[in-house]
Formats: C-alpha cells, sequence, structure tokens
C-alpha cells in the first residue's frame, strides 16, 4: 500500500520538508485543509511563527481534526522549530490565544535563546545516527520541562533539542535546512514508513 507524507503548508519552511521526504522517494503532499490531512499516514509540522501557525490553523478549521489525527490516530508527527512549539503541552512566552496540540509532555519556551541574535549553528551527537548532525538554530525555542516518557536524542548545553515520544519526534532546529535527509528518514523509520 502506497503511503503519503503531509506537510502542513499553512505558513513557513514547508517547501525544503518536501523536498527531503522526496528525496527520499517518498509521496509527499502539502496539507492546507481537513480533506488532505485526513488522507495522510504522518505529517510535518514546520518551522515558521508558531502563532501565525496556530491562528491560520484555526481560521482553516484544521486545527481539531488535527488533533484529533494525532490524539485518536495517534498519527506519527515531526515538528520542527515553530512545529516543535505546536506540539507542546505548555507554551511559555506564547500569545495568550495560542493553541497547543498536546501531542508530548514538553514545555517549550518560544524564542528561548534570545530574539535575533540567537540564532547559531552547531554539530549535533543524535542518539540513533553514526555521524554528527549540523543543527541550524532560528530563534528556536528551548525546552525547559520533559515527562519521564520522552526520549532525549540530543542536547545542546545540557537542555534538550531533539526528543521523541511515541510516533512524536520534535527538533528546536532546522533539519530540513541541512541538507541531510537522516533525521527524516529516522522519523519515518519510526513510524514503519520506510525500511532501514
Ligand atoms: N520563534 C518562532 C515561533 O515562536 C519559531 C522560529 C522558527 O520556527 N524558526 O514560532
Amino acid at each position: 500500500m502506497s503511503r503519503t507524507v503531509g506537510v502542513l503548508a499553512l505558513q513557513g519552511a514547508f517547501a525544503a520538508h518536501s523536498a527531503v521526504l522526496r528525496s527520499l522517494g517518498i509521496d509527499t503532499v502539502e496539507v492546507r485543509t481537513a480533506e488532505q490531512l485526513a488522507c495522510v499516514d504522518a505529517l510535518v509540522l514546520p518551522g515558521g511563527e508558531s502563532t501565525t501557525m496556530s491562528m491560520l490553523l484555526e481560521r482553516f478549521g484544521v486545527l481539531e481534526p488535527l488533533r484529533s489525527r494525532i490524539h485518536d490516530d495517534r498519527l506519527p508527527v515531526l515538528g520542527t522549530c515553530a512545529g516543535l512549539i505546536l506540539l507542546a503541552d505548555e507554551i511559555l512566552d506564547g500569545r495568550a490565544d495560542q493553541h497547543c496540540l498536546k501531542a508530548l509532555p514538553l514545555s517549550a519556551r518560544r524564542n528561548g535563546y534570545g530574539r535575533q541574535l540567537a540564532s547559531f549553528e552547531t554539530d549535533l551527537d543524535i542518539i540513533g545516527l553514526d555521524a554528527p548532525f549540523h543543527g541550524i538554530f532560528i530563534r528556536a525555542p528551548i525546552v525547559e520541562r520533559i515527562g519521564d516518557a520522552v526520549e532525549v536524542l540530543a542536547e545542546v548545553d545540557g537542555q534538550p533539542v531533539l526528543c521523541r515520544y511515541e510516533g512524536v519526534t520534535v527538533a528546536s532546529f532546522h533539519p530540513e535546512l541541512a541538507g541531510d535527509a537522516r533525521l527524516h528518514r529516522q522519523w519515518l523509520s519510526d513510524a514503519g514508513l520506510i525500511t532501514g
């Protein structure tokens, strides 16, 4: 059976995620509606601006269907940067009307590394990968709390930057900009959507 991976395409860095998935030979669709969401076997929530994405999810009628696919269908999801914030169960320094999907027990502090000056790049040792992965952090959130069942796959200065919880993987950096498909492959493999 052919499997399709969606990339939430309401705002932000969705095109680069689609390109990485296609480079792995995965059928990929951009998701902007509840109908499109209903047809995917996994979903990427990209980086961008989590407050804007939250507002657009509500306006386009995708927020509740997405909650239901994550919680009722256990849809595998990969959230990067703003996507991590959306998937958290608590947002610190968010807007009062900003929604979170509570896909995993994790608190995310928006722009936790500071504002514009706090973008940086560093090589990461990631559990499951045999060589370092280049981490690109852009106004990244800081993960301030995780539940016991959350697995930390990479850290920077003792703080988690890549976490896994059941079929949910979240990164505070931008793996889609690294020119390296290994992290997407690992998530797809965890989800049983790719072999190896
Ligand atoms: N600071 C952004 C937010 O709060 C996230 C930045 C990013 O996705 N690169 O949504």
